[in-house]
């Protein structure tokens, strides 16, 4: 059968020798978790994506999401990278990771959700560490308030944190936004989370994410090339 994506096993390769070498070089001892970002693309990203080895797949819409997991015959690790409306938190139940968890309004609905179900939602908390208004999640300052009062909501185990860097940015802001991700995540392991993961980098600077500790790369164009949409 014809591939839609046909330098997938390629890209994925070169990809995956990048994240062992930033690994390495920035020092932090992690294993890195490829999500390949299949929003826009049919089903076949994911299917395509799978018979190359790559077992997380992300999507940033619940409603783009829906279909096209469902078309997805073989066990791929979902991932949720964007934006959830507190009406949609029961869709959770199809996806393994909810990587932006950007308010306390939508954290209450999430943990009465993962209480509902009787079985917590692994969430990262989504952080604005580059201060550029646009941006969704928590301050620096509103996150040590949120980490506190996370830790009484059983329904929501906290497993990491979020960043999305500004596009276009210099390295050393780069640098910045990403090393005020890690801090964050340590802001919610003293408040006492099993925050472990580190969801940052993108087609464009996932190196420079990784060399600042990230343990899970989202990645889209790098891999299916330029979106249209
Ligand atoms: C689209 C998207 C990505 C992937 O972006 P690329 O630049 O195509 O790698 C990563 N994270 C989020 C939240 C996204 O929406």
């Amino acid at each position: 059968m014809a591939m839609h994506f046909p330098n997938l096993p390629q890209r994925v390769a070169e990809i995956r020798a990048r994240l062992e070498a930033a690994s390495s070089r920035g020092g932090h001892g992690q294993t890195v978790r490829l999500v390949a970002v299949t929003k826009t693309h049919g089903p076949e990203a994911a299917l395509e994506a799978w018979d190359a080895g790559v077992r997380d797949c992300g999507e940033n819409r619940v409603q783009e999401a829906l279909p096209k997991m469902a078309a997805v015959a073989v066990p791929v690790a979902w991932h949720l990278i964007g934006h959830l409306q507190r009406n949609k938190v029961q869709e959770l139940e199809h996806f393994a990771l909810l990587h932006s968890l950007d308010s306390s309004r939508l954290a209450d609905a999430v943990c009465e959700f993962g209480l509902k179900r009787k079985l917590a939602v692994d969430a990262l908390i989504q952080v604005n560490t580059s201060g550029e208004a646009t941006k969704g999640g928590f301050s620096p300052e509103e996150l040590r308030v949120e980490a506190d009062r996370l830790v009484g909501m059983p329904g929501i185990r906290v497993v990491g944190a979020m960043t999305m860097a500004p596009l276009d940015a210099s390295e050393l802001v780069l640098r910045q936004t990403f090393a005020g991700a890690r801090h964050a995540r340590q802001v919610l392991a003293a408040a006492g989370h099993p925050a472990t993961e580190l969801s940052m980098g993108m087609s464009n600077d996932y190196e420079i994410a990784v060399e600042e500790g990230a343990t899970l790369v989202r990645i889209g164009s790098a891999l299916f090339g330029a979106r249209d949409q």
